[in-house]
């Protein structure tokens, strides 16, 4: 048994599980890790989050300096964009996207999300690993391939709670084995998945919020969200607004 103390663990930007007939939202999940000497960023959103990523740390006490570490679960402009707001926090992504992008795999299978320019201008600071490691004591680094060749998220060990990114995009999914959009291998994905099933008791989607595993199912969620969107049609009614909420 380790004697260190429980990791601290929160979400910043909550994962909407939500798409629409004028392209990608992007809403994705925006994870926090406190350990004794790191401030671990998962995922950092993607452009239009910018204010409100900054906004959000600051109420937990943190400026963008205190962010020591950014894990790059895998490289969609919706999960990356903001990492240029941490300059001093080491970067890393999985040897197998850099793979993905520097082979330009991502262009053979047509995958539309890999912000290629943005990686050329941070590749230099980016640290590669492969496989399973410890990043720092207590989390782990679980490729999760399928959705890209290189998805990787992080599991807290001892708490057992595993950080999915797009490996896991969303709990209806996970629940019903539909695989993500795959633009690495199905089979991958599903396996993926089993993985995820057997080392978690609970997963943070790439796109949704947190949900327990239990025994393989999803069980519960550990939060909600609440989202307003508004618009203005044309100059004779007033702002239209719709909201949706999990409850
Ligand atoms: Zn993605």
């Amino acid at each position: 048994m380790t004697d260190r103390q429980q990791l601290k663990w929160s979400v910043v930007l909550p994962g909407i599980p939500v798409s629409s007939n004028r392209g990608a939202l992007g809403w994705s999940s925006v994870t926090l890790i406190e350990s004794e000497n790191h401030r671990i960023l998962v995922d950092t959103g993607s452009y239009g989050d910018r204010a409100l990523l900054l906004e959000k740390l600051g109420q937990k006490g943190f400026g963008p300096e205190d962010i020591t570490m950014l894990f790059l679960t895998h490289f969609h402009f919706d999960h990356v964009l903001n990492l240029d707001l941490f300059p001093k926090a080491a970067l890393y992504l999985s040897e197998a996207e850099r793979d993905y992008i520097d082979q330009k795999d991502f262009l053979s299978v047509h995958d539309p999300f890999v912000p290629e320019p943005f990686y050329r201008f941070n590749v230099d600071r980016i640290t590669s690993f492969s496989g399973e490691k410890c990043l720092v004591p207590g989390i782990r680094t679980i490729p999760l391939p399928g959705h890209t060749p290189g998805m990787t998220g992080l599991l807290l060990e001892q708490e057992k709670v595993l950080i999915a990114g797009d490996g896991i995009k969303n709990g209806y999914e996970f629940a019903r084995d539909l695989p993500p959009p795959v633009f690495g291998s199905k089979r991958d994905a599903l396996a993926s998945y089993r993985k995820a099933r057997d080392i978690a008791d609970i997963i943070v989607p790439g796109h949704d919020r947190p949900f327990r595993n239990r025994d393989g199912e999803v069980s519960a969620y550990l939060d909600h969200f609440f989202i307003e969107v508004r618009f203005v049609p044309d100059p004779w009614i007033p702002e239209k607004i719709i909201t949706f909420s999990s409850r």
